[in-house]
């Protein structure tokens, strides 16, 4: 690999995306964290020191391959493979409908792609059978943001305020493995006198930094809320002049939060009365609280009520709006933000436009130059198309970009099943994922540092991913390779391009007069201001780094409460099934881990997925570091070694979700959705522990 000069870009990773300065050539690429890059000023994890190591890996695929008659994935040529994904796209279409042909997208794809692949469901292929992984990570937290604001932008704030709010509440949220370097920014706060109260069943990483831990039995967070809204209620701790000036649909809140007396909230949440007064009062005394969530309370089957309980805290305390307050959420994927603004969800169009909307279609097929008509409407989302798989009036020929769903979705053992039993299954990766192992078709596209686009952090702040260097050969970029299918399907005059920018700037005009506008922004402009947040609908518009300070765009202006009573998860612990089963990250991986397997400083840290038990589980199951035990849950078993740790609830077993096939955690989570968001209940299941193996015996 060749790198002109030193190119400044960004990880390819998580939503921080951290600025980095890559330089060097093969065999000696150095990666450094960019002091000039205001969000992460320098701080890199060790994912992002780490990250050039995927760009010439060996497991590289640098040609297309296609089963062959025996089964085995063979390279073909390009002109060969785009052929072949063209007929399997007609033969479909014709046998099954138009519907019939899926598009599964991700949050890593930059904004280009995003906008192009939900484009090219809808003009090229004329299905409303598209979502996206982002399903799985952000969609709950979206959807009461939307709700309760009009608005869904992760963190409605650049993270510098929360270094200066009095009180910072983390949510089911681990920053200290997931994101180190945001950790600067509660260092900071709490260095001016600040409380950083961390939610969490586990002590993890980031609670052991807070003044306060609350540990709360999985799946109990919209009654903790509840109940500290009871005790403000109660004290008169609520600003009653924001409420009434700026809010709707308190009297409800009220009304609920008054069966939530602090008693009963310990019988549900197992946080002793005493903490939940203690933390009220910290939250009602405070001038300024910022609340935040992770997936933790957004990945349940009450995942928007969870967030909804959230978001009302934060109205009820009057902050949302105010100077270094607020609530946001804190976005996984790399471009989680801006994947979930651009059309690849299933109810949706560029810009955070609903495809149901009338005008809406009308403005974006002026745009694609198509009939409004010709525009699908809303398709099934990510868990439900993937579950319904080569079934009757499921999709049956199925486009998966930069996504793993064999590894990533909930319940993935049935998953991985119903991707077998597709009629045509066509994957773009860089790396042979466990989906892609899956394929008729792969795809080589190129990765990260190989290409030009935009992605848009956790704090709506749209940023440049410039190419440092140029893809293997044989390796195209995704945008190319969606013209080319275009083509193929007779649709090439609707996909001219596959220039980044020439992308950005159709994008910028579907985006036009949308919640999510980006027609002001620029790559230029990006260059020149370090980023550009999102609304900005003008060149001369500043970009909008904070919402919501006089009104919320709502039709009356002010924001909503949306109040759900507490419900359990989908599955809590039984006699069968006696500790709650929870899943997350780890430091040294990142979510299928499709990359940073393959990375061997990352392997060296953690190199397989380990059950983490409680002290006192392992007494009572004989078991210590080291020894194997089995995790059974209704849908499937695990053989995982076991890891000692008094860091989380003696109720609970934490299983990371890095790893694919016989490892994969996600084998063992329940699919159980979220009525609203769809969002599956990867945080709580029930599981058992049993078939032990101590120095080699087999219980
Ligand atoms: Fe930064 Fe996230 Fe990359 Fe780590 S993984 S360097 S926190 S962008």
């Amino acid at each position: 690999m060749k790198v002109a000069g030193e190119t400044r870009t960004h990880c390819p990773y998580c939503a921080l995306q951290c600025g980095i300065r890559i330089s060097g050539q093969v065999g000696e690429v150095s990666i450094a964290g960019d002091t000039d890059f205001p969000v992460n000023r320098g701080r890199l994890c060790v994912k992002g020191f780490t990250a050039a190591v995927t760009l010439r890996h060996g497991d590289r695929i640098t040609s297309p391959m296609a089963r062959s008659a025996d089964g085995v994935l063979e390279a073909i040529s390009w002109e060969d493979a785009i052929d072949r994904i063209g007929a399997a796209v007609e033969r479909t279409q014709r046998e099954h409908g138009r519907d019939a042909v899926g598009v599964f997208g991700s949050g890593a794809l930059t904004n280009e792609k995003a906008y192009q692949l939900g484009k090219f469901a809808r003009v090229g292929l004329s299905t409303s059978s598209i979502d996206y992984n982002g399903r799985f990570c952000m969609s709950s937290a979206a959807a009461a943001a939307n709700r309760a604001f009009g608005l869904d932008r992760g963190l409605p704030f650049p993270l510098a305020d929360v270094a200066e709010a009095e009180v910072v509440v983390l949510a089911g949220g681990n920053v200290g493995d997931t994101m180190p370097p945001l950790m600067q920014y509660l260092e900071a706060q709490r260095a001016r006198g600040g409380r950083l109260v961390v939610v969490d069943p586990r002590r993890t990483v980031t609670a052991e930094e807070a003044t306060l831990h609350v540990s709360l039995v999985p799946g109990t967070d919209a009654a903790l809320v509840y109940g500290l809204l009871h005790v403000l209620i109660r004290e008169r701790m609520v600003d009653e002049a924001y409420i009434a000036a700026r809010t709707d649909g308190f009297e409800r809140l009220r009304a609920l939060s008054a069966s939530y007396w602090p008693n009963r909230v310990e019988r549900i949440t197992g946080v002793p009365e005493g903490r939940i007064v203690e933390l009220a009062r910290l939250l009602g005394r405070a001038s300024s609280v910022i609340v935040l969530t992770g997936r933790g309370p957004e990945q349940q089957s009450q995942g928007v009520a969870n967030a909804s309980a959230y978001i009302n805290l934060a109205l009820a305390l009057g902050m949302v709006g105010r100077p270094n307050s607020g609530y946001g959420c804190l976005t996984g994927q790399g471009n989680g933000q801006g994947g979930r603004e651009h059309g690849q969800k299933a109810d949706q169009l560029p810009g955070y436009r609903d495809i149901r909307d009338p005008e809406a279609r009308l403005r974006v097929a002026g745009v694609w130059r198509v009939d409004e008509a010709s525009i699908p409407g809303p398709g099934r989302s990510a868990q439900e198309m993937l579950s319904t798989l080569g079934e009757p009036g499921g999709v049956r020929t199925l486009l998966v970009f930069g996504a793993n769903p064999a590894t990533s979705a909930a319940d993935s053992g049935m998953i991985e099943e119903r991707l077998a039993s597709l009629d045509f299954l066509i994957v773009s990766d860089f790396f042979l994922s466990e989906t892609a192992a899956l394929a008729d078709v792969v795809l080589p596209s190129a990765q990260w540092a190989e290409e030009e686009g935009t992605m848009t952090n956790l704090e709506g702040r749209v940023i440049h991913r410039r190419a440092a260097t140029a893809p293997p050969p044989g390796v195209l970029t995704d945008l190319e390779i969606l013209r080319q299918l275009a083509e193929r399907l007779g649709r090439g005059a609707w996909f001219p391009s596959s220039d980044p920018q020439h992308v950005f700037d159709e994008l910028r005009c579907a985006t036009a007069g949308a919640p999510a506008d980006y027609s002001g922004i620029s790559y230029e402009r990006i260059d020149r201001e370090r980023g550009v947040f999102w609304p900005c609908p003008s060149a001369k518009h500043p970009g909008t780094p904070r919402l919501f300070t006089d009104s919320f765009p709502t039709a009356d202006g002010k924001a909503r409460f949306f109040v759900a009573d507490h419900r359990a998860p989908a599955e809590e612990p039984d006699r069968d099934y006696p500790l709650y089963l929870s899943t997350g990250r780890l430091l040294a991986h990142y979510q299928t881990g499709n990359q940073t397997r393959r990375v061997e400083t990352l392997q060296q840290i953690e190199s397989r997925p380990r059950a983490q038990i409680h002290p006192a589980t392992a007494r009572r199951l004989g078991v210590t570091d080291g020894d194997e035990v089995v995790l059974t849950t209704r849908r499937a078993s695990g053989r995982f070694p076991v890891q000692v740790s008094s860091s989380l609830r003696e109720d609970m077993v934490f299983l990371p979700f890095h790893w694919g096939g016989e490892l994969s955690a996600n084998r063992l989570t329940n699919a159980a959705l979220d009525p609203i968001s769809r969002m599956p209940e990867f945080k709580v299941c029930a599981v058992r522990i049993d078939g032990i193996t101590t120095a080699g015996v087999n219980e």
